[in-house]
């Protein structure tokens, strides 16, 4: 079924068809971390929202090349062209290699993508695996000169730039606004323009990491791997760049200069950026000291959190939030989101034991399409979640035999959730041998209902109690006996 995909873009501010360039293979670049240090919350949030576009895009049947890069190296302090290299700095002050640090935290946040259950990209290129094709976009913006040389470092000249290019296209903020709110920082007196970046830095003789180029022992600038590895995988122009919306002003303005000054284009059709997780109305950072971590919060251990919650109720706590909106954390959002994924895991795992029967009372068809709806409105999850809360309802009520549901239904309802549930919001069921639940409850149903027909009233009843006692309501009818979670 074909599917009308509606998008929302940064580039021209408005939701937009998505017209993949060239159909059915779709190239999507999300920035990736700069692994530092741990990955909080934040930057899982942002992962989270791209893996939703991922899987809901490849469930459409589009060949999704996805690349989220590493950054390792390049990336300084204050996100400027000043200070240390984060990672060397790191690496200094634990007395490592800057690779083992890479190394250390590339292997934490895959772990941490692991529990969140976010698919792992198709490729994912680092920085220092790129330095001779950075170097080269270094050499094409030199040559069509919109970049200079001096003592070994080369800048990008942005006023240079602006006058062929709206450098602001991105940011909708215009240069002669931004040279006016940008104040020139010390140091930085090399540059022509205050507004100009590095794109190759020449390296301080305490610098660990830095390779030889044609103008300098160094190393390059933040904004110029991303340039560099989405071309070299995706092409001059792909179909969707993402990243967290912070990354706009700067490091995403910066990378659509490079490529337009490089190869004429815009490097995506559709920039696609995601809200930030806030505590308390304000951006989680780690600079900001109000981060924590994943692990953290799966333990509770962090004096902000009132108990510990499961990685899939904290994806299910970020997917109840469109990508677009700010998230604000709180412990009552969280215990809301336990609830409401456990009412969702409960209908789950009902599924299997359920019974058609001839005629039908529910159709299925119009829920579906109400689905496709909300994923197709921009990924809209939070409606899809309501709609998937419906779908619960109906499997409680045909569960509870209130409401009947012939074979072809039950089918639809069946790959419904499994689809969207499983498949596209990627929520698994964590209780351990629920698969089997409804079976064994049959099981001791069936049981129950013998020792009833012995007339052995004290046997049955304990079997009642007893379930009760472990949470589990039985309820006796005409019908026969069905049973659900207290
Ligand atoms: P970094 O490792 O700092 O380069 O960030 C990795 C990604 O996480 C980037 O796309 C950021 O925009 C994103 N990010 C950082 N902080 C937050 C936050 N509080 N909420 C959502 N995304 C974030
Ligand atoms: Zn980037």
């Amino acid at each position: 079924m074909k599917q009308n995909v509606f998008v929302y873009n940064t580039l021209t501010r408005t939701k937009e068809e998505f017209i993949p360039l060239d159909a059915p293979y779709i190239g999507m670049y999300v920035c990736g971390p700069t692994v530092y240090s741990d990955a909080h919350l934040g930057n899982a949030r942002t992962y989270i929202s791209f893996d939703l576009i991922f899987r809901y895009l490849t469930h459409l049947g589009y060949k999704v090349r996805y690349v989220r890069n590493i950054t390792d190296a390049g990336h300084l302090e204050g996100d400027s062209d000043e200070g240390e290299d984060k990672i060397s700095k790191k690496a200094k002050l634990s007395q490592l290699e800057p690779m083992e640090i890479v190394q250390m935290y590339a292997t934490g946040f895959h772990e941490v993508m692991r529990q969140f259950n976010v698919l792992p990209p198709s490729i994912e290129p680092t920085a220092t695996g790129h330095i001779i094709e950075q170097i080269e976009l270094v050499k094409i913006m030199l040559d069509r000169g919109f970049a200079y040389e001096v003592d070994g470092s080369v800048y990008f000249d942005v006023e240079k730039y602006n006058s062929t290019q709206d450098y602001g296209v991105l940011s909708g903020r215009h240069l002669e606004d931004l040279l006016n709110n940008t104040r020139s920082l010390g140091g930085q007196d090399e540059k022509r323009g205050k507004l100009d970046f590095a794109l190759w830095i020449k390296a301080k003789p305490e610098h660990l990491m830095k390779w030889p180029s044609p103008w300098s022992l160094g190393f390059p600038g933040w904004h110029l791997e991303c340039s560099a590895m989405s071309h070299k995988y995706l092409g001059e122009q792909f179909d969707i760049h993402g990243g967290g919306l912070d990354l706009i002003p700067t490091h995403h303005t910066n990378e659509v200069a490079q490529n337009m000054a490089c190869y004429g284009k815009n490097p995506a059709k559709y920039w696609v950026h995601t809200n930030m997780l806030t505590v308390n109305g304000q951006k989680m950072s780690k600079s900001l000291g109000n981060s924590f971590l994943p692990h953290e919060l799966f333990s509770g251990d962090n004096n902000i959190l009132n108990k510990g919650y499961s990685p899939m109720t904290v994806r299910f706590f970020m997917l109840q939030a469109h990508y677009r909106s700010t998230l604000d954390f709180s412990n009552d959002a969280m215990e809301a989101s336990e609830k409401g994924f456990k009412r969702l895991m409960n209908a789950y795992t009902l599924l299997d034991g359920l019974k058609s029967s001839a005629e039908t009372e529910i159709e299925i068809q119009p829920l579906l399409t109400r689905c496709y709806e909300a994923l197709n409105d921009d990924f809209n999850s939070p409606v899809l979640i309501a709609e998937l809360f419906e779908a619960s309802r109906i499997i409680n009520s045909v569960h509870d035999s209130k409401m009947k549901i012939n074979e072809a239904n039950l089918v639809e309802l069946k790959n419904l959730m499994n689809t969207f549930v499983n498949g596209i919001l990627g929520l698994q069921n964590e209780q351990a041998g629920t698969d089997e639940l409804p079976q064994l409850m049959e099981f001791i149903v069936d049981l129950r209902s013998q020792a009833k027909s012995n007339r052995d009233y004290a046997t049955s009843d304990r079997i009642r109690d007893g379930l009760q006692q472990i949470g589990f309501q039985l309820k006796d009818s005409k019908e026969g006996t069905t049973w659900s979670k207290i």
